[in-house]
């Protein structure tokens, strides 16, 4: 995947995709000092573009690090890398990391920040479970403590856990792992949040020690709009069996239906149907 056409904008520069590579002492790959994000172009236009951005920047302040380009400069980059790639519907991954330099141990003060945007073409995240309603596993791995770790910026260190999980759910046949918080509250899946619905009312996690998606948002938003009731709070793990329905929320799973979730069915019903189609209106309009 290295080795290909195209072209990714790093640090300021468009560069070839093969030639994009970081050196092998960059603090990041050692220390995690990585924060990222994951966008959809939808007809030639970013989803929520800006609060991407500045949500890349309120992720760096949480590692104690600024990201060296301006809002606006991050929205004129992306533009140009799907410009560069003729790409008008794609995927946009923003990242910014401490690279190499005098810093090689924990700290890192003296080291360069860097900043890459790549974008490519990515279809559904959950392939036909989009349609058909996801598998998920139940992850051995909890979601930690803000107190813990920066769990509310979307920094690549807290992904470790998504990745075992997600690795371990593969390999029963899952797409996916739902993961538990540090206290044992039902809390989001590897890669995007979740929402049940129960006797018409929809209830979802709140977002304590986990990130309050973007598309979670706009979801919510649209319940709203529909005069749903949207109960945010802690949920148990036993209250998943009076569950009726449930999805996940995030830019690249849009919103997909769950079907089942270790022993508990959910049926892939109205309000689940009306999010996954109003949210692919809504980003496309
Ligand atoms: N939780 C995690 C762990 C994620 O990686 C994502 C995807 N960024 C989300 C939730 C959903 O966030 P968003 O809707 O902003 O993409």
């Amino acid at each position: 995947y290295d080795d290909r056409d195209g072209k990714i904008w790093m640090d300021g520069t468009l560069t070839d995709w093969r030639d994009a590579n970081v050196h092998v002492l960059t603090h990041a790959m050692h220390y995690a000092s990585s924060v990222f994000e994951g966008e959809r172009c939808y007809n030639g236009k970013i989803f929520k573009s800006r609060e991407h951005s500045e949500r890349l920047h309120y992720s760096a302040k949480c590692l104690d690090f600024e990201v060296p380009y301006t809002v606006d400069e991050l929205e004129a980059a992306k533009q140009s890398v799907l410009a560069a790639n003729g790409l008008t519907d794609a995927y946009v991954r923003a990242i910014a990391w401490r690279g190499a330099g005098e810093d090689m141990g924990v700290a890192s003060k003296k080291n360069p920040v860097r900043v890459a945007i790549a974008a490519w073409e990515w279809g559904n995240y959950y392939g036909d479970a989009k349609f058909k309603g996801a598998k998920l596993d139940i992850a051995k791995w909890k979601r930690p403590s803000p107190e813990t770790a920066p769990s509310l910026a979307k920094a690549a260190g807290l992904y470790m856990i998504c990745t075992m999980s997600k690795h371990a759910a593969e390999a029963k046949g899952c797409s996916d792992a739902m993961m538990f918080d540090y206290r044992g509250y039902v809390a989001e899946a590897t890669g995007a949040n979740i929402f049940f619905v129960k006797n018409g009312e929809v209830h979802t996690p709140l977002p304590d020690c986990f990130l309050n998606g973007l598309t979670r948002q706009t979801v919510i938003g649209m319940l709203n709009d529909r005069q749903i009731k949207v109960i945010e709070r802690h949920i148990m793990p036993e209250e998943l069996e009076g569950f009726e329905q449930c999805w996940l929320t995030g830019t690249a799973a849009e919103v997909t239906p769950v079907g089942q979730i270790g022993d508990y069915n959910f049926e892939v019903g109205a309000i689940t149907r009306e999010m996954s189609d109003s949210y692919e209106k809504l980003v496309r309009a």
